[in-house]
């Protein structure tokens, strides 16, 4: 037979192109395995790097079209539809109606930079959203040059051999030519929510639809029992989601608690608005002023009242966090949670990798008869062996060696060294049980080379154990590892020397008081066993009357500045509490490392502070809740109670940020009100229920993630506190100067010129503002995400009172030289007491001077270009006709300098002295 080339191949190819129907593809489920491997030209141990090379510049990436971005038409005409635009409009309708075609113009001019601005800030906040999602992507296992290793699922071509377990997305769409144990859930495709079970065989029904695909898994649907290695046959647009759907459905997200916040802000600011435009009108009117000027005047004070530049604030403030967040390995999945995360009141963190290394290490192996420690470091597979501190190479017929030849037959994990680095594809925990054995000369791969069939139980924290079932001619035997209490309760036999036998109280008793002595160094304790199974039991092996082999013991150090980071959650008013699978006395002993408990507390604190799942499962939830007010350690626990958990918590008001990695631990991660998943040793199940990936799985990510979330709450509160002081000084002058029938202290383009200022450029130059570090020694952060704080009265009062009175007071000392002057002299000073405002409002805590006048630049180029707009304004022939304004003498412009930075002296002495009011 002629040979092929890779081009006969893809002409002769069966995929079909995305135009032709669905009917018309291959029926990969028809064939038997051999003509599959022959079909998609690639073995069972997958492509070389070569051929990948060349495929992907033939099929290109493995990637669905991403949801369109709305166009900027469509944001555009989001900005102009809006309750306020719509009232800007209405005046310059009426304005121009009565004859007042300059404010028109100006009015449009005041729409189109509200748009431009609004349009740009929703721009950045999209691309941040955009530039987030790129660093989400799924990883997928895949054979290359004969070994298995994680890439990118987008460069996944037709003829890749993945490996798919529970918990990860399927990266493609495959035929799947070896199944254990294997389930997907296809709802995303069929509707259907049960697991649906997979097999490799061929099926022999010529029509199936996709539903009936036995044994085909697709891009998209999720794995949620056991393992499958399968042939990559579709990608990308070419897979059945590509063909049916055009993008992956992204989740709903019900509004944060923040946002609602905002929301009924948004309301309050409202009706005051329009309650305070109602009474300048009614005022004006009742006095017999002129009704088209009082109607112009009450538009324009009601466009100045409303914070219209709020929604692009809000946008800006939170993209900007965000984007910090990534900078310090925190990835927010959705905007508005980057807020909920700096107001978090309990933090419940895993241990293992999160607040440890997990890069474990095998440390001891205990047998009946012998003890044996192991030197090493990390993942790499070098060290030595001693028994009784003396060195030994455990022969091959004895205990140590068939416990360690045993556990890797019972985990499934890999090891992989790529950069020169070794690292562990799957879990950590098996991982150290292979380089053991690779210490030893035992390779996991020569091991499963001689066997013929294997079925993969992954470990599950459900029932804390995990295990193969392997075949082996006439032999299946099912290999568990798993928590040594779950290994112990299940064994009836032991391997005393090369012989196994009936497993008496002395040997239960020896392995118990092993057991817990190496937990309460903080060493995490595995145990191995085995069983004989008959052969028609491998899909469904019992993991009873075990033979024990012993326990493995390692080591898991606590990371670099964990003890820190959790001091500093501490300080700021935060609770940490370890949620971890391991045993009590492990996770205590952790708990002290990282100083999470002290090691001087008596017996009774600790009993308070120590909380595990045979407790939690005899509490209802209200003793559960009550329980958790002192717990700071709960061990053995299961994924089940992690969600009862934070609904304790939560019921008992607290806002609980919840970190996870398995698949089990969706549920709880979607409860809590940030769930935070791992990016390195997550599944894919957690990073979806998440709402926040670490990237570093680091435990200080989160305090960091903490701060910037503050930093957010901060700058959005500060820069509405501006928004909201300004227009109520603003309204106040009006009415006022109404009250006390004075001619108009603003005219109707004066004020919307002033709006411009403040709304424009300078609530974005302090949307800008960065981190003081000083938010994380704030307690008030915690559970609060109200807006207007106490901080905030005191601001309103300096700057509503000065602004209101100062003003008017400008106003009468200038009236003698004709109203003209004085109006010009009253808008000069309204617009500098704003510029001064923005300097007090870059904290409402810390001093300007102490911040660094140009840590801002931002609010620097900003009030250049206000003074800048002022002066041509005020100056120019063309200023001055346009605003009915006249000219200013550089004294005069001093004098509303000068009298206008008291504004800022207040702000400055109030800083001083609030320490003393508020105590913090
Ligand atoms: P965590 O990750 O919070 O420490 P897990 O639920 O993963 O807790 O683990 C609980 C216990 O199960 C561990 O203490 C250990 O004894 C055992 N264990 C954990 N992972 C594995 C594994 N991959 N294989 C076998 N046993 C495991
Ligand atoms: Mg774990």
């Amino acid at each position: 037979m002629a040979k092929f080339s890779f081009q006969d191949f893809k002409l002769l190819s069966p995929w079909v192109t995305r135009t032709q129907s669905v009917a018309m593809r291959r029926k990969w489920y028809l064939d038997d395995i051999d003509s599959v491997l022959n079909e998609a030209q690639t073995k069972r141990r997958g492509l070389s790097s070569g051929e990948v090379q060349k495929r992907q510049k033939q099929f290109g990436l493995n990637a669905l079209p991403q949801k369109k971005d709305a166009s900027v038409f469509v944001l555009l005409l989001k900005q102009l539809i809006n309750p306020l635009v719509g009232i800007l409009i209405v005046a310059g309708v009426i304005s121009w109606y009565v004859g007042h075609t300059v404010d028109t113009v100006v009015i449009i001019v005041v729409i189109g930079l509200n748009t431009v601005i609004g349009l740009t800030q929703e721009l950045r906040a999209r691309q941040s959203v955009n530039a987030l999602k790129k660093l989400v992507y799924t990883y997928a296992k895949v054979y290359r040059d004969g070994k298995l290793t994680k890439v990118n699922a987008q460069y996944i071509v037709v003829g890749d051999v993945v490996e798919i377990v529970l918990g990860d997305r399927v990266p493609a769409d495959v035929r799947i030519i070896s199944s254990q144990n294997f389930a997907t859930q296809e709802a995303i495709l069929t509707g259907e929510s049960e697991p649906q079970t997979k097999i490799h065989d061929a099926l022999t029904k010529k029509e199936c639809a996709v539903a009936d695909q036995d044994n085909m898994a697709f891009m998209g649907t999720s794995a949620v029992r056991g393992k499958a290695i399968g042939v990559v046959v579709a990608t990308g647009l070419e897979s059945e989601i590509g063909v049916i759907a055009t993008a992956l459905k992204e989740s709903e997200h019900p509004p944060t608690d923040f946002q609602k916040t905002l929301g009924t802000l948004s309301i309050k600011i409202l009706v005051f608005s329009l309650t305070m435009a109602l009474l300048i009108f009614g005022i004006g009117v009742a006095q017999g002023r002129e009704l088209a000027e009082m109607f112009l005047l009450t538009l324009a004070s009601l466009v100045s009242l409303i914070p219209e530049g709020l929604p692009a604030v809000v946008s800006i403030v939170l993209a900007v966090g965000v984007y910090r967040m990534s900078q310090r390995k925190a990835i927010i999945k959705h905007l508005p949670s980057a807020e909920t995360i700096g107001s978090v009141s309990v933090i419940c963190t895993d241990k293992t990798g999160t607040l440890t290394r997990g890069e474990m290490m095998v440390q001891g192996l205990i047998s009946r008869n012998n003890t044996v420690t192991v030197t090493g470091n990390g993942f790499i597979p070098e060290g030595e062996f001693f028994e009784n501190q003396e060195k030994v190479i455990p022969p091959t017929n004895g205990e140590i060696y068939t416990l360690l030849k045993n556990g890797i037959l019972a985990v499934d994990s890999e090891i992989e060294y790529k950069d020169e680095a070794y690292s562990i594809i799957g879990d950590p925990t098996e991982g150290a049980v292979l380089v053991a054995g690779e210490k030893l000369g035992i390779k996991r791969a020569d091991l499963f080379e001689q066997v013929d069939e294997v079925m993969t139980y992954p470990f599950d924290s459900r029932v804390r154990y995990g295990g193969n079932c392997i075949t082996q001619g006439d032999h299946t035997i099912f290999y568990v590892a798993g928590a040594p209490e779950e290994i112990l309760k299940r064994s009836t036999r032991v391997y005393d020397g090369q012989y196994q036998r009936e497993m008496n109280d002395h040997d239960k008793a020896y392995f118990q008081t092993q057991y817990s002595n190496y937990s309460k160094k903080g060493l995490r304790v595995i145990a191995v066993g085995f069983r004989e199974v008959a052969q028609e039991n491998t899909n469904n092996p019992e993991a009873e009357n075990l033979i024990l082999l012993g326990l493995c013991v390692m080591i898991d150090s606590p990371r670099e500045g964990v003890e820190q980071a959790i001091h500093t959650a501490q300080q700021a008013g935060v609770r940490v509490m370890m949620v971890t699978g391991d045993h009590i006395d492990t996770a205590w002993e952790i708990g002290k490392q990282v100083g999470l408990t002290n090691e001087n507390d008596s017996e009774d604190v600790r009993l308070r502070q120590v909380l595990s799942e045979a407790e939690i499962s005899n509490l209802n939830d209200e003793q559960l809740g009550a329980r958790l007010q002192d717990a700071v350690i709960i061990g053995r626990v299961t994924p089940k109670s992690k969600l009862r958990i934070v609904k304790a918590l939560q019921a008992n008001n607290e806002i609980v940020a919840m970190t996870g990695d398995g698949v089990n631990d969706a549920p709880a991660l979607q409860q809590a009100d940030i769930g935070i998943s791992m990016g390195i040793t997550g599944t894919d199940a957690a990073k979806e229920a998440s709402q926040m990936i670490l990237v570093d799985d680091n435990f200080t990510s989160i305090v960091n993630a903490m701060e910037e979330g503050r930093v957010i709450l901060r700058n959005l509160r500060q820069t509405i506190a501006f928004l909201v002081t300004t227009s109520l000084g603003e309204g106040l002058i009006i009415l006022v100067g109404l009250a006390l029938n004075l001619p108009l202290i603003l005219l109707p383009l004066q004020i919307l010129f002033l709006n411009l200022i403040t709304g424009g450029t300078n609530n974005i130059a302090l949307a800008m503002e960065g981190n003081h570090h000083d938010t994380l020694r704030d307690k008030d952060m915690v559970k609060n995400n109200r807006i207007l704080t106490r901080d905030f009265i005191p601001y309103g009062i300096i700057v509503v009172g000065l602004m209101t009175v100062v003003s008017i007071a400008v106003f009468l000392y200038y009236q003698p030289e004709g109203v003209e002057k004085a109006r010009t002299m009253a808008f000069a000073t309204m617009v500098f007491f704003q510029l001064w405002n923005v300097l007090n409002m870059r904290s409402l805590r810390i001093s300007f001077f102490k911040l660094g006048v140009f840590s801002n630049m931002y609010v620097i180029g900003s009030l250049i270009a206000s003074v800048g707009l002022m002066v041509l304004v005020i100056q120019s022939n063309f200023g001055q006709t346009l605003f009915s304004i006249e000219a200013l003498s550089l004294v005069e412009w001093l004098i509303v300098a000068g009298i206008t930075s008291s504004i800022f002296v207040a702000g400055e002495s109030w800083k001083q002295l609030r320490k003393f009011v508020f105590k913090s």
